[in-house]
């Protein structure tokens, strides 16, 4: 990289580690340093515009530039810019926004508990299952299980949830007490002839094995997100939900959704539970619940889940678990006036809608050499870039197609994000059919001259 010696490049290769980068290759590279933004997109310190087609990290619902957001965070900020809610203390946006999420909640819920990140959300489901299992007189119940390629976040115990290997090596992870059972990614996954519902009915029996052979009195919860996210967005075959579902209510184990990504309007559905018929005991929320204006997380407990936990917390004399900021006013604010906007907007039915369009125009590309898969649902999706269709094979190395595709796509103005080869896209949910057909072209036109070189 060629920068001034006091650039912003230059300080930021000096002064900053970067999450989720190749820091000695950022070393050469150097960041690409975003300024502002408007609407879907971005803008960087040169004047570049670029269309955000990740909206961020999976987050900005209503876009890069929403006065209202700005304007409920100054108003709380004047009032009380920081309280908490430890010691039985609590303050309006919190209790408000409390009634809010259990009021929509997919399924009936009990209460609200706030967090700073999907990451600590995740370590308090498990903090919370744990506390239970131990309040039920049921010590051994302490296994979880999660899913390979699942994304929960990268703190301790959420990173042993996950099920990425960049996640855990040479971070000693994962804990004990955390399993892992099949991906439901069909395209790669199946076996020959395996129809989607047989391979579904193939990975619960997978499950069910796995819970026996652990002995499902030791299994205390299973953690899924609806959709999986940044295992390459994964959506699940048919009927994968309710076979999962049933084997999990056989041996009386807690399902946890991870609505991370899906919640919100993702899936074209107030939440991914919604579009997949899940009936989780926890579910975890982040992202889109304040459009990341600032960071907020919350999770929703059933009654199941609430009632040992306040029965343990009598016994012991406190919850001992709490975050200085979980629930901060401001961000509770933000994410208020966040969600109004989804509801007076519209924007789970203009998820559905240019949704559709988008996953259409998306499936249309399913002709071209490069594309193995395309899947997704609502405003979510993934194309799978091979370099041979027949044989689902990577271009040299796996994710060396997907970083061409998505350098070309960054040097004609649009942001997606390759995990390995699955290109995504996750637009803000404020997205117009034009819009998509404007993202949708700069596609073409990348994975034509990525074709060149593959060649
Ligand atoms: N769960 C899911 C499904 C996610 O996608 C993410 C982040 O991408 C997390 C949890 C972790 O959230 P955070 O990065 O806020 O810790």
């Amino acid at each position: 990289m060629d920068a001034q010696p006091n650039s912003p490049e230059a300080r930021d290769i000096r002064y900053h580690l970067h999450a989720y980068t190749n820091a000695r290759k950022h070393q050469e590279t150097g960041p690409l340093v975003i300024e502002k933004g408007d609407g879907i997109y971005v803008e960087d310190a040169a004047g570049n515009r670029y269309i955000e087609a990740m909206a961020g990290l999976w987050s900005v619902a209503v876009g890069f530039s929403e006065p209202r957001l700005v304007e409920a965070a100054a108003r709380q900020m004047a009032k009380l810019p920081f309280y908490h809610s430890f010691s039985s203390r609590s303050h309006s946006p919190l209790i408000d926004l409390a009634e809010k999420l259990v009021l929509m909640a997919p399924v009936p819920m009990s209460k609200a508990f706030f967090t700073n990140s999907g990451s600590e959300a995740n370590d308090t489901a498990i903090k919370m299952i744990w506390y239970r299992s131990n309040a039920l007189g049921q010590p051994q119940r302490k296994k979880i299980i999660a899913r390979k390629r699942g994304y929960h976040g990268v703190t301790i115990a959420a990173a042993s949830l996950t099920g990425l290997p960049s996640n855990q090596t040479s971070f000693d992870l994962p804990i004990a007490n955390v399993l892992h059972t099949a991906s439901p990614h069909y395209w790669r996954e199946a076996l020959p002839g395996e129809s989607e519902e047989q391979f579904s009915t193939r990975l619960a029996g997978e499950l069910e094995q796995l819970i026996l052979a652990e002995g499902p009195e030791t299994v205390a919860a299973f953690f899924g997100e609806p959709v999986m996210g940044a295992g390459g967005v994964v959506v699940p075959p048919a009927g994968y939900w309710e076979k999962i579902q049933a084997v999990l209510a056989k041996y009386d184990i807690l399902l946890v959704a991870d609505e991370v990504i899906c919640g919100f309007g993702r899936t074209g559905a107030m939440f991914g539970c919604q579009t997949y018929g899940i009936k989780p005991d926890i579910i975890v929320m982040s992202k889109q619940i304040s459009s990341s204006y600032l960071p907020i997380s919350a999770l929703l407990i059933n009654d199941r889940v609430f009632e040992p936990i306040a029965d343990e917390s009598n016994r012991i004399g406190t919850f001992g678990h709490g975050f200085t900021g979980g629930g901060h006013p401001v961000a509770a604010a933000v994410a208020l006036e966040n969600l109004n906007l989804i509801e007076e907007r519209d924007l789970v039915g203009n998820a559905r809608r240019v949704g559709a369009h988008m996953q259409e125009r998306l499936r249309r590309l399913a002709v071209h050499p490069l594309v193995g898969e395309v899947r997704g649902v609502g405003l979510i999706a993934a194309i799978e870039l091979v370099a041979d269709k027949a044989a689902k094979a990577p271009w040299g190395s796996v994710g060396a197609l997907g970083g061409l595709v998505n350098g070309l796509l960054q040097d004609n103005g649009v942001i997606t994000r390759n995990m390995g080869d699955a290109l995504a896209f996750c637009p803000p949910l404020i997205i117009t059919e034009k819009q998509v057909d404007l993202l949708m072209q700069a596609v073409e036109q990348a994975l034509d001259a990525a074709a060149k070189q593959v060649a």
